[in-house]
């Protein structure tokens, strides 16, 4: 097999799923590399209720299964490869993988981004059993539950607004005494008779067996050490990490438009400021990570894709 293709994918979350699916459909000699399994993020979500028209008890693997299997079937390859790095200076886009150089037409650049996380003890071990970093997509299961909301940022504030609706009661733990969110979003969350806050204050420590129990905090300027435990009638209480996201962009530090938190600059058409080079997903400039706004980029990027080798390359 050839090592030239129309597109290349870098990352094979749903944004990379879904641009394969719309390349390989129209034709496209299309190949998707991906470091891990497949999947992204969203094959750590045990239930996927937000995604439109998803099957009941869709869980994320299962919905990235059924991603898989539509790319398969319009005839995209998918290897498992760690990209190393890219060259997009040429009219053929070089992108080098642990295993092979591959040349490509287009690129579309879908590699995600993570959520940044406390690193205390306990917290791997608790994500999706109290521990998330996704209020959209857990927030109901905390329904007249307490919650945690970690972070002072937009981020963190406008998901404390929305857990309120669903939990007892919302507490914003913030390492300092002043919040970065915008004050409109602030003055909300005061006014909010649901939410307390916590200020000068760190998480230490998570604890449970099997489901979240105790969350420890130290308090940053006296050092105290303050531990909430879940009430006995719970058993359990959510904390919700916003602590700002990670996006993995920097193999294209070089190359491609970054904004000052290292996320790709894109237009409306995932057009990056490379012609020919595309990024769908996490990993670009945009207001709401979900599966589905990542899916609608990448169908966007590989229909532009497509427009894109139909004037340059005939
Ligand atoms: P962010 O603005 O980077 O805020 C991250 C928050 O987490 C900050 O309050 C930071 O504290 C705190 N933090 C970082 N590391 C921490 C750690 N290790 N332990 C405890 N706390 C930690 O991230 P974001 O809220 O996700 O927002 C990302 C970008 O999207 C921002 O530009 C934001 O304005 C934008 N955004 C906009 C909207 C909107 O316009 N409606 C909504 C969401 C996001 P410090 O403040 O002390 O640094």
């Amino acid at each position: 097999m050839s090592n030239i293709y129309d597109v290349v994918i870098i990352g094979a979350g749903p944004a990379g799923l879904a641009a394969g699916i719309y390349a390989a459909r129209a034709k496209l000699s299309t190949l998707i590399l991906e470091k891990d399994s497949p999947g992204g993020q969203i094959v750590i979500t045990e239930e996927v209720a937000n995604y439109p028209g998803s099957v009941e008890n869709a869980t994320g693997p299962s919905l990235v299964a059924r991603m898989l299997e539509q790319c398969r079937e319009f005839g995209a390859e998918q290897k498992k490869e760690a990209v190393i790095s890219v060259d997009f200076s040429g009219k053929l886009k070089k992108i080098t993988s642990s295993a092979a150089t591959y040349e490509a037409k287009a690129v579309i650049v879908a590699a995600g981004a993570i959520p940044r996380k406390i690193c205390c003890p306990g917290e791997n071990d608790l994500v999706g059993k109290g521990v998330s970093y996704c209020a959209t997509c857990d927030a109901d299961f905390f329904t007249d539950l307490e919650v945690f909301c970690i972070g002072g940022g937009d981020t963190a504030l406008e998901e404390a607004l929305y857990l309120s609706k669903f939990a007892r009661k919302v507490s914003i733990v913030h390492r300092r005494n002043e919040f970065r969110a915008a004050k409109s979003i602030v003055d909300k969350v005061l006014k909010n008779p649901k939410i307390s806050i916590i200020y000068d204050s760190v998480v230490e420590e998570l604890k449970g067996d099997g489901i979240l129990e105790s969350l420890s905090l130290r308090n940053v300027k006296t050092n105290e050490l303050t531990e909430y435990k879940a009430a006995e009638c719970d058993g359990t209480f959510g904390c919700f990490v916003f602590i700002g996201s990670l996006p993995h962009s920097e193999l294209f530090k070089d190359s491609l438009k970054l904004s000052d938190d290292g996320y790709i600059c894109t237009d409306e058409d995932m057009k990056t400021n490379i012609p020919g080079v595309f990024a769908a997903g996490d990993i670009r400039v945009k207001s709401l990570r979900q599966v589905v706004t990542a899916a609608a980029d990448g169908a966007i990027a590989a229909v532009q894709a497509d427009k894109y080798i139909e004037t340059a390359f005939n």
